[in-house]
């Protein structure tokens, strides 16, 4: 995923937007699969980049947040919306964690789990 030259817009209809994207909206169009229906995206974006809605919990990056993300997808929009980090700060973000999921493939199991039980069982 990468930035855009356009001007970031925020909100749930920036995913589509032509002009504004979000930075999903933006990775999108750097791969020419931005759709002008809203749900269609999502679809697009777990089709180009299927470790982007593989299942974890993780803190928000942002100190004094106490947002919980449950997939990447959901945490670049949130940090698009709610934090307005700039395309380029989330596409770094993304990187980091790119390398590691595409390392891990399909990881399923493992380290998610004991996530989820820190998260959810304490
Ligand atoms: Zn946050």
């Amino acid at each position: 995923m990468n930035g855009m030259m356009r001007p970031q817009g925020f909100g749930s209809l920036s995913i589509m937007s032509p002009t504004e994207p979000c930075a999903l909206g933006g990775a999108l169009q750097s791969i020419g699969k931005q759709s002008t229906h809203r749900i269609a995206n999502y679809i697009e974006i777990a089709v180009a980049w299927p470790w982007s809605n593989h299942p974890i919990l993780k803190d928000c990056l942002v100190a004094d947040c106490d947002y919980i993300y449950a997939d990447a997808t959901t945490n670049i929009f949130h940090l698009n919306d709610a934090h307005h980090w700039t395309r380029e700060q989330i596409a770094d973000w993304v990187a980091s964690i790119e390398s590691q999921e595409e390392q891990a493939g399909i990881s399923g199991k493992g380290p998610r789990v004991a996530v989820l039980e820190e998260k959810v069982c304490r």
